[in-house]
């Protein structure tokens, strides 16, 4: 296949250049240079795809389908995404700055998001309600029309694939507008999608700018459910908007300042390793990233020793070059991460290691940072509180079980937690305390597409995942027969 690196908007199963010819440039973050661009959808094009989208979600051709014919076609685009892999990889890496193997494996988990839906199209059924003999009560399941889903740049095919496959497998259409910085993966997901035959208008593409394209979405009456993923303030915005057109935000996935908290008992080099690997992924762009490290006060230098010597053979490099690490996504997260690291330095947290942007040779010239982890950290300091979205780890201090877990739910947010521990009653009794609605005990991978995964207090409502996906992207109807 040929890469393609200036896209248009895809609506109505065809690429279309936005009404006012008007494109953007996307970045390739490992050199600084631009990549490649994409049309800059504004409100008139969110209209064209939620036309286009309505169209096809009253077309025979989808909304008639068997169930089975559905599972047909999701598990077909999942077989043409699996021919393509290699080149939806590369682009994600270049688009992205992630290496190269990392951005293979997003891919394999956008074909199985896409497998996994496949089989639930035909597997949702309803029930009937105990009722006075007279009469029949049943409840169906239908889907919610036209949904928009508005998407970041960090796991792009992926949480596409967690949206955009249950949505279908429930005969929804979608509208979605990726992240400014990553929109070329998108727009191959969607012609490939076209290609193994999904109708028009069941899987529409705008991208654009956030205020352009995602305000606009976000406030379209034809839009009758919409999932977000991003940060707390525009998550905020995307609900004010909603609000005004009675529009359900069905997932509202935002940020966190995720806990891992390592006790004595535990494997405390596994943990250690884990941690500093662990903040590395993704350059530390992952909503559940553990950002803070909870360890018992005896363990601290130990464990800081071992991250340390960890991060230190971390090797940077452009993700086509598939190194330990890549850059941070924009010039605007290098600002961001960078600004951080002065507010824990002024704070009084002492850095141990990393935190720089590279001044010299290649590296200088694209948004890299080395791994940073800071010590001292207390809280109420705003690297413990704050999402930095970076590289970056900071390590406080607890006595007691108690205070760890008092430390680990201190916070805002409520994503995800880590807990290391051999005490098999610890870990579960740790694991049901926590403020969060995903839980690792001693590490070992994260979630799988079957399992739940949103976010409790500012970390969002909703959960994309398993059958709870199917759920939300559906809604419930009542039927009583007088017989
Ligand atoms: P963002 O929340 O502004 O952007 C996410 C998506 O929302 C993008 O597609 C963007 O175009 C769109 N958007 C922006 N403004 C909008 C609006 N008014 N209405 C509708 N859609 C809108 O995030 P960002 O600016 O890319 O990154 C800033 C910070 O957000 C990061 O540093 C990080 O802390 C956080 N973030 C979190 C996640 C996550 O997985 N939870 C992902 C990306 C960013």
């Amino acid at each position: 296949m040929q890469l393609v690196y200036d896209v248009g908007l895809w609506i109505d199963g065809a690429a279309v250049p936005a009404q006012t010819r008007k494109t953007f440039s996307v970045l390739d973050p490992g050199r600084g240079e631009v990549l490649g661009s994409a049309a800059r959808g504004t409100a008139a094009d969110i209209d064209r795809a939620v036309e286009a989208a309505e169209r096809g979600f009253r077309s025979p051709a989808w909304h008639d389908l068997d169930p089975y014919e559905r599972c047909r076609l999701l598990w077909a685009w999942a077989r043409k995404v699996e021919s393509e892999a290699e080149d939806l990889a590369r682009l994600l890496s270049l688009e992205n700055g992630k290496p190269l193997r990392h951005a293979r494996d997003e891919v394999l988990t956008t074909i199985r998001n896409l497998e996994y839906y496949a089989g639930w199209a035909d597997k949702s059924d309803g029930r009937t309600l105990r009722v006075p003999d007279h009469a029949l009560d049943y409840l169906i399941r239908e889907p919610l029309g036209v949904v928009g889903h508005i998407i970041p740049w960090n796991y792009p095919l992926d949480i596409f694939a967690r949206g955009v496959a249950p949505c279908l497998a429930m005969g929804n259409t979608v509208v979605v507008k990726p992240a400014e910085e990553t929109p070329l993966s998108t727009f191959l997901l969607a012609r490939l999608a076209s290609e193994v035959g999904l109708p028009a208008g069941v899987v529409n593409v705008v991208s654009g700018l956030g205020l352009e394209a995602g305000a606009a979405l976000c406030s379209h009456a034809g839009i009758q459910g919409l999932a977000f993923c991003g940060s707390v303030e525009t998550g905020r915005e995307v609900l004010l908007a909603a609000a005004r057109q009675v529009t359900p935000v069905v997932s509202l996935e935002l940020g966190g300042k995720s806990p891992c908290l390592i006790f004595p008992d535990a494997d405390i080099d596994r943990a250690a390793e884990s941690s500093a690997l662990g903040i590395c992924y993704n350059t530390g762009q992952s909503c559940g990233a553990l950002s803070r490290l909870l360890v018992q006060r005896d363990l601290v230098e130990r464990i800081a020793d071992q991250i340390r010597a960890t991060l230190a053979r971390v090797r940077l490099g452009h993700g086509l070059d598939d190194p330990d690490m890549g850059p941070l996504v924009s010039e605007a997260q290098l600002k961001k991460v960078t600004d951080y690291v002065e507010i824990g330095c002024s704070e009084g947290a002492r850095l141990a290691c990393g935190g720089r942007h590279p001044e010299a040779g290649q590296l200088s010239q694209g948004f890299f940072i080395e791994p940073a982890l800071f010590l001292d950290a207390r809280p109420g300091m705003r690297i413990v509180e704050e999402e930095i979205f970076g590289p970056v780890i900071s390590l406080l201090a607890f006595d007691t079980e108690e205070e760890a877990i008092h430390l680990a739910n201190a916070s805002k947010y409520g994503l995800s937690a880590e807990i290391w521990t051999r005490d098999l009653s610890r870990a579960h009794r740790v694991a049901a305390q926590l403020d969060v609605s995903h839980v690792t005990i001693n590490g070992g991978g994260g979630f799988g597409i079957e399992a739940p995964f949103g976010g409790v207090k500012q970390s969002g409502f909703g959960r994309e995942g398993g059958w709870e996906s199917i759920a939300q992207y559906s809604r419930v109807k009542n039927v009583w027969v007088n017989l």
